[in-house]
């Protein structure tokens, strides 16, 4: 085993695999059957072992792979004479046994793995934001937060002026802010100009330093870009909809410091369990 590096502790089932080289049972392993696109480390030091995309339905009851992470799992004859025994090339854990010529891929190899000997990482989606205003923060964060592709949505303020407002100061006095939404999304799932087209189907974008009920510059619509290709996307969808003879308000402005508003004000209308009385879905485009 190398020196000098601090391991994961082991249970007692997983020392009875890893250290002293015992076999879990055929399908009872949590991995066998396990799909997720990822990485599968070694549960003993984290090194990288395998990539989802090597795994493969062998149907012999343990994940099976048919290539490694290059470098990182060393083949030793195993003690019975027979088989090849697969190690952690970092650690030493054992992690199962190679097989070839069994015909299951094009490599003709299967790695025969415990699913205990591993842990998995899932790949980390790409992110992106984007901040859009459209009155009361209650109802935009409502509409936007329920799109698939939303990781995550925040109330807060921002295009203001205070440094870290309040509610109160952005309410009560001239901080210069929207109440507004930041959210985070997967681009692979949705879109930025289908975010934006949401975001102008559930307010009225005609309405100036108001949403309904809600009047001062704090309602105001505004959408916070964050690059040139959201720039160009609102610019676009607001050219659209003034071709088709609505007088938008809506200012586009390059975003700067997203402040969060009071956990009270966050994913108001699910914890209250009720609905927008300001901010309906209307199809626009
Ligand atoms: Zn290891």
């Amino acid at each position: 085993m190398a020196q000098n590096q601090t391991y994961n502790k082991l249970t007692a089932e997983e020392q009875r695999v890893i250290i002293d080289k015992g076999t879990e049972m055929p399908w009872q392993g949590i991995y066998t059957d396990h799909k997720e696109e990822g990485t599968y480390l070694c549960k003993q030091c984290d090194a990288p072992l395998y990539r989802s995309n090597d795994k493969f339905d062998s149907h012999c009851g343990w994940p099976s792979f048919d290539d490694e992470i290059d470098g990182a799992v060393k083949r030793v004859p195993d003690t019975d004479g027979r088989r090849t025994e697969i190690i952690c090339a970092n650690c030493g854990g054992h992690l199962g046994h190679v097989f070839l010529g069994e015909g299951f891929t094009a490599k003709n190899t299967r790695h025969c793995v415990n699913s205990i000997s591993l842990t998995f990482e899932p790949v980390q989606p790409n992110t992106a934001r984007a901040i859009f205003a459209s009155g009361c923060f209650w109802g935009t964060e409502y509409h936007l937060q329920k799109v698939a592709g939303v990781i995550s949505t925040t109330v807060g303020y921002t295009g203001g002026s205070k440094e870290n407002p309040t509610y109160k100061e952005v309410c009560y006095t001239n901080t210069g802010h929207a109440e507004a939404v930041e959210v985070i999304y997967d681009p692979a799932k949705v879109s930025y100009e289908e975010l934006a087209i949401l975001f102008f189907e559930t307010h009225d974008p005609t309405q100036v330093n108001r949403q309904g009920p809600d009047v001062g510059m704090q309602y105001r619509s505004e959408v916070f870009y964050r690059d040139d290709e959201q720039k160009d996307t609102a610019e676009k969808l607001i050219g659209i909809l003034e071709n088709k003879g609505y007088d938008i308000a809506t200012q586009v402005t390059e975003a700067t410091t997203f402040w969060p508003a009071e956990d009270y004000h966050q994913d108001y209308y699910d914890n209250q369990g009720s609905t927008p009385y300001c901010h309906f879905y209307q199809k626009k485009f």
